[in-house]
């Protein structure tokens, strides 16, 4: 599966973002095959396609794709040294594909702050030289085992040794690698490395109720995600946490009330995804109409393995309906008639929406 990991200073809002995207969560019943531990939540992608392609099938269940949100609670200065939990919380971290960095944009005087003070630029620099110091650490371990290897005339050592003596300072100065300027092919030669920093990161700034305009504490983590290319959503975590509590109905009067289109969470998993360069396409039987996910770029092969590992082994062919073809037509039958139904090959790039029946040998 695909996750991401909540990091952030100590009172920031973790958990309260972490409990409100498990508690929108789904009966665990129905992903037998993942085991959950108490810092992982399954939570699942809203997308009202969905809806609309279930009121054409009306299928026994509607399943919906999921990501995992992973609490990584106690990131604190000096973690990288790898004292304690440090090493851990790293560890964790590492184990993790994207990033959501929660910063405190609110005040609130009986929330103690760390720092005694409500300061998002000290906050997100102090994770951030964590996390880059760590970075650091695998940096120079690699120069020294790679300088070796290079004076034996090794192409991609030497290669690759060039690119980490570039960002062997960047780092000494605490700065995330997401900021050096790196291509996509130097990206993909570090890519083994696993580095931290390099991880696509979000900016989850935890706001007040009122803190969505004209909040000075937001403005600086727009400031700095714009100087490092990271997106950020603003969100109220303590409202979500109240939405989360609540059924389908209240929560329906409760968003109207407070003028909301949708839950603040809603936004969160969706730049998750978004993050992780995800899309969705769509199984749509009787039994059951089902989201699943897959890389943007993936064929149609990969997006079978999605589903099992013997429908990318044994494909043959993708009987392929745009979303849109699939709506409008009422469904594979009206989509056929119209001749908007494709046999597609293994070369077949999905597209987000499609709706998908695969045809394999077992
Ligand atoms: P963590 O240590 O980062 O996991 O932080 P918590 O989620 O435990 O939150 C710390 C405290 O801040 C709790 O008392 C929360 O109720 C409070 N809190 C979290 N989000 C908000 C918010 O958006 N506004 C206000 N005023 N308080 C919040």
């Amino acid at each position: 599966g695909f996750n991401c990991g909540i990091v952030g200073l100590p009172n920031v809002g973790k958990s309260t973002l972490f409990n409100a995207l498990t508690k929108s969560g789904i009966d665990a019943e129905n992903f037998p095959f993942c085991t959950i531990e108490p810092n992982v939540g399954i939570v699942p992608m809203p997308d009202p396609r969905l809806d609309k392609l279930a009121a054409i099938v009306k299928p026994q269940k509607v399943l919906p794709t999921t990501m995992e949100f992973v609490d990584i609670a106690g990131l604190v200065a000096g973690a990288s040294k790898g004292e304690g939990l440090g090493n851990k919380f790293l560890a964790n971290i590492r184990e993790t594909q994207a990033i959501a960095h929660v910063v405190r944009c609110f005040d609130n005087d009986n929330v103690i702050h760390v720092a005694n003070e409500v300061d998002p630029r000290a906050d997100i620099e102090t994770i951030n030289l964590e996390l880059a110091l760590a970075d650091l650490d695998t940096v120079e371990r690699a120069i020294q085992r790679l300088t070796k290897i290079a004076k034996g005339g090794d192409k991609d050592a030497i290669a690759t040794k060039a690119i980490l003596d570039r960002i062997q300072p960047h780092l000494a100065e605490g700065l995330p690698l997401r900021s050096v300027g790196l291509d996509d092919d130097e990206k993909k030669q570090l890519k083994s490395f696993g580095f931290l920093t390099l991880k696509p990161t979000m900016y989850i700034a935890n706001v007040n109720e009122d803190g969505f305009d004209d909040n000075p504490y937001l403005d600086v983590v727009r400031e700095i995600a714009a100087e490092e290319n990271a997106v950020v959503v603003p969100v109220c975590n303590q409202i979500e946490a109240e939405i989360a509590e609540l059924d389908d109905e209240e929560r329906a009067m409760f968003l109207d009330e407070m003028g909301m289109q949708e839950p603040g969470l809603d936004r969160v998993i969706r730049a998750g995804y978004a993050l992780l360069d995800l899309q969705t396409y769509f199984t749509a039987g009787v039994k059951e109409v089902r989201a699943w996910t897959v890389k943007v770029g993936a064929t149609a092969p990969e997006a079978a393995g999605v589903i099992h590992t013997d429908f990318q082994k044994g494909f043959i062919r993708a009987e392929v309906i745009g979303y849109d073809d699939y709506v409008e037509l009422g469904g594979e039958q009206g989509a056929k008639d119209a001749g908007k139904w494709r046999l597609e090959g293994k070369e077949y790039v999905v597209k987000d929406g499609d709706v998908i029946h695969f045809r394999f040998n077992v």
